[in-house]
């Protein structure tokens, strides 16, 4: 799949896109992630991007015309599944929308900077605003990441061992059991027997009630 990812501070993006799973998912052609800089699109002197909202708010506002030149020079080049905007109203994000994205074969990632973007871009262009909590962040870069990299993780073939990611966290909306590795007891804390029983089938009867017990702890709102 690709996902374009629009940005006015494109560094933000470098080092999470570019190590890792993610590195290596983009290496074996699974995907591929390009980042474009706003301010390379903007038809204002001295790569502007931004100017005073309407109605004498505090801040700064995205404008619409870089934006809505590089989507649709992108959207000229390719059909595109999705244009998501990051916004702190969005539909929050989770892992049935991570499962879904990761489906698709082209999306869009519109980051949003400073105190926002001009509401025409979201009411003309995007299809999906997604929030990835409740809480403001300085930029949707970091929101871009987080939903890049959920996304590209589950692609089959992205991660060696491939059950691995279907045993995560909320597949099948329960949290994944406790995991242990060597050594088997340190400072007198044990990891469970059944682990080292050798009997598979044990094995993941313990998992599976772990998971079961945690959620029902931790989440009963996910059974
Ligand atoms: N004034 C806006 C917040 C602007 S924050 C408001 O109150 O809604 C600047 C940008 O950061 C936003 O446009 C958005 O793209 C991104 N952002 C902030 N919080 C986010 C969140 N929780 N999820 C996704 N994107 C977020």
């Amino acid at each position: 799949m690709r996902i374009d990812i629009l940005t006015v501070v494109p560094d933000l993006l470098t080092s999470p896109l570019n190590e890792s799973i993610l590195r290596r998912a983009q290496e074996k052609g699974l995907a591929e992630i390009v980042v474009h800089n706003i301010r390379d699109h903007t038809p204002y002197k001295h790569g502007q991007v931004d100017d005073y909202p309407f109605g004498g708010e505090a801040g700064m506002v995205m404008m619409v015309e870089p934006v809505y030149r590089l989507i649709e020079k992108l959207k000229s080049e390719r059909h595109y599944d999705e244009i998501i905007f990051t916004s702190p109203d969005g539909v929050q994000y989770n892992q049935r929308e991570a499962n879904r994205l990761s489906l698709m074969k082209n999306i869009i990632i519109l980051c949003g900077h400073y105190k926002g973007i001009d509401y025409r871009i979201r009411e003309h262009l995007i299809t999906r605003e997604i929030s990835i909590g409740d809480y403001v962040l300085t930029g949707g870069e970091l929101a871009a990441c987080v939903i890049a990299d959920s996304v590209v993780r589950i692609i089959p073939g992205a991660i060696g061992d491939e059950a691995s990611a279907l045993t995560d966290c909320f597949q099948d909306n329960l949290l994944a059991p406790p995991v242990y590795t060597r050594p088997s007891e340190f400072n007198g804390w044990k990891v469970p027997d059944v682990l080292l029983s050798g009997n598979f089938a044990e094995i993941e009867k313990w998992q599976e009630e772990q998971a079961y017990e945690r959620t029902k702890t931790l989440r009963p709102d996910l059974l």
